[in-house]
């Protein structure tokens, strides 16, 4: 049965970006007689805010989008990432890491998908573990697993090419879990079939496949779905000035016909959907 999600991070106001992404998971499980879980990413500890939780369950009833059974809070999950942090541990394939993003900054070689790529100054280190992040050892990570593949229902079999990360963090320094480990090990609980999301993460999907294959998680399929955009190319941000869903049902608009209207694709002026991310500032 198809198990489909919407797993927004409450650290701001929903936008109609993440509107019509919580409309695609929802409708994708529906057509398929499957379920939609609401899961909240609120591991943050420094941006997410109990009060965003609140406006993100008023913006999806608004909207008419109900989930199937209890929301599913990351927070109260620390414990799973931290046992799946120790198992990595012990299988050798993380180390500590104390550099600043200025240091990476300064030492990266290449891009990734999030930035300057790590350039591998702590592997060979000997760093005190106390209050440290702990990296994935990219190279032995994929050398165990050998090739894999995965599939995004859209874009069809892909080869995964985590390598693009470099050493990710998978715990970071003030948590034992970081967005890749937590997100796959929930979807993995949560026996998500189709992982829904917006094209801006179709990378992550590399490392995440990569993390299965290491832990031993059933492997999903993927949905990665276009992405609403400025008619700069640019991703919709609620920093850029499109009003929040919460500004417009404060301000009286009728949720249920907006969310008709994402689904027929009509779109307010100015805002198109794209399946190619102008990432550029
Ligand atoms: N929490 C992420 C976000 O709000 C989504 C993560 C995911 O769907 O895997 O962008």
């Amino acid at each position: 049965m198809t198990r489909t999600r919407f797993a927004p991070s409450p650290n701001g106001p929903l936008h109609l970006g993440h509107a019509y992404a919580a409309i695609v998971a929802h409708d994708l499980a529906r057509e398929r007689g499957g379920t939609f879980e609401l899961r909240i990413e609120d591991i943050d500890g420094e941006r997410s805010r109990p009060e965003f939780v609140s406006e993100i369950l008023a913006d999806l009833a608004w909207l008419g989008i109900g989930w199937d059974g209890e929301p599913v809070f990351q927070s109260h999950r620390l414990g799973s990432y931290a046992q799946a942090g120790e198992r990595l541990k012990q299988m050798g394939l993380l180390y500590p890491c104390r550099c600043t993003r200025a240091e990476i900054a300064a030492a990266s070689t290449r891009m990734g998908p999030d930035g300057p790529v790590y350039p591998g100054t702590c592997k060979h280190r000997i760093v005190d573990p106390a209050g440290a992040a702990w990296r994935l050892d990219m190279d032995a990570a994929r050398a165990l697993a050998g090739p894999l593949d995965w599939v995004d229902d859209i874009a069809g079999i892909q080869r995964a090419i985590p390598e693009i990360f470099g050493d990710v963090v998978l715990l970071r320094k003030d948590l034992p879990a970081s967005y890749h480990l937590a997100a796959t090990l929930d979807d993995a609980a949560d026996a998500v079939t189709l992982v829904t999301r917006g094209l801006d993460l179709f990378a992550a999907s590399h490392v995440h496949r990569l993390l299965q294959a290491l832990l031993g998680l059933p492997v999903p399929t993927w949905h990665h779905h276009a992405l609403l955009v400025e008619p700069d190319g640019r991703k919709l941000a609620k920093r850029r000035g499109s009003p929040s869903l919460g500004d417009r049902r404060r301000a009286g608009e009728d949720g249920i016909a907006l969310a008709a209207a994402l689904r027929g694709g009509r779109l307010p002026a100015g805002i198109s959907l794209s399946r190619s991310l102008h990432t550029g500032t």
